[in-house]
């Protein structure tokens, strides 16, 4: 590659000014912090994950703290984030520092890079954010960045677009400054250069941006191919007892919504009934609840949820419970620190009974 003009004494000096200085993974910066701050960003919006970043690192201050942990409680203190891979494989990649780092989260990009979770770009950002040592990232704002800078073709995820953007990530990364010159980077693409309506007027690089002289940014990264979402329903089966506790089920590690508490669900309408009536007898009331939407990033779930009262020494030894999952009942006045999906915390709550 041609040797490239450097952006970073530009995107400095804009940084200093304009840049997000206060934000709680910065007030520290450790390694562990910037880690689960990094992970909780992929997928998320900075205001939201403020919340969570700060609860999470309340009750797990350090990284032996989180590796030691019960999962149901590192899931309690996801839910509602989503995309819940995330959340187990922070815990087994803080149990691989605590069993073969001695509990020292590693300063090395090899060792970082090999955790689970944690890709090309996230060990970057780690050491990058919080050790200045110089190497490129790639998040979806710097790639966005990039591919207007440049007017680099292509869309996320093609390989020849991605090589040819890391290739220009790295040859910008400074030696110095690095952790500064990160942060203005993801700084820039989340303030300045958004995906819509860029504020290219304010934009400390416009005078080289090449998207900017051809008239249309937004026209990069190209937008990716539509996904043919699918459309999937669901039964719920909410067998509830009089003192209000619901039964709930631990769903497989691996999969959607994987470790998290859910009640036991059917594919078809007529097992979710049979199954209540084994359970509260031939002639229980069952009760239709209102049906709720969820999105997920390839399909829509339509979730039906079918209530029926259960007698108060019911036990989950019924026809439901025989899955082999670990089941419990949850009360919803009285809630356990398990991790529940977004979609059933709502519906839990609006259980009839309270
Ligand atoms: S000039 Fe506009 S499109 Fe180019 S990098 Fe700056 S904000 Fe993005």
């Amino acid at each position: 590659m041609e040797p490239i003009e450097p952006i970073a004494p530009a995107l400095l000096d804009w940084h200093r000014q304009h840049g997000r200085h206060d934000l709680p993974w910065q007030r520290e910066r450790t390694p562990y912090r910037v880690w689960v701050s990094e992970v909780m960003l992929q997928q998320t919006q900075v205001a939201t994950v403020i919340g969570y970043f700060e609860r999470f690192l309340a009750r797990f201050p350090d990284v032996v703290a989180l590796a030691d942990a019960p999962q149901d409680e590192v899931l309690h203190l996801w839910a509602g984030l989503g995309y819940y891979a995330r959340a187990r494989n922070l815990q087994r990649a803080a149990q691989q520092v605590r069993d073969r780092h001695e509990g020292l989260f590693p300063g090395d990009f090899d060792s970082v890079a090999a955790l689970p979770g944690v890709g090309r770009s996230t060990a970057g950002a780690i050491l990058a954010l919080a050790c200045d040592q110089s190497h490129p990232i790639l998040d979806g704002n710097v790639r966005r960045v990039l591919a207007r800078l440049f007017a680099v073709p292509g869309r996320s995820g093609e390989r020849a677009f991605e090589n040819q953007l890391w290739e220009l990530a790295a040859a910008l990364t400074p030696r110095e400054h690095v952790a500064a010159y990160t942060q203005a980077m993801m700084d820039l693409g989340a303030t300045l250069c958004t995906r819509r309506k860029p504020r290219c007027a304010q934009c400390p690089l416009v005078a080289r941006c090449v998207a900017h002289a051809q008239g249309h940014p937004e026209d990069y990264p190209a937008p990716k191919k539509p996904l043919r979402r699918r459309q999937r329903r669901t039964w719920m089966l909410i067998a509830q007892r009089t003192d209000g506790g619901i039964w709930l089920l631990q769903r497989p590690a691996r999969g959607v919504w994987g470790g998290l508490w859910s009640p036991p669900e059917f594919e078809e309408q007529d097992a979710a009934c049979e199954a209540a009536r084994q359970w509260a007898g031939q002639g229980a009331a069952l009760r239709d609840g209102e049906v709720l939407q969820h999105a997920f990033t390839h399909f829509d779930l339509a979730i039906h949820p079918l209530w029926v009262d259960v007698d108060e020494r019911a036990h989950g030894a019924s026809a439901v419970a025989e899955s082999g999952a670990r089941g419990l009942w949850y009360n919803p006045a009285k809630p356990a620190s398990i991790g529940l999906p977004a979609p059933v915390s709502l519906l839990l709550h609006k259980s009839p009974l309270r």
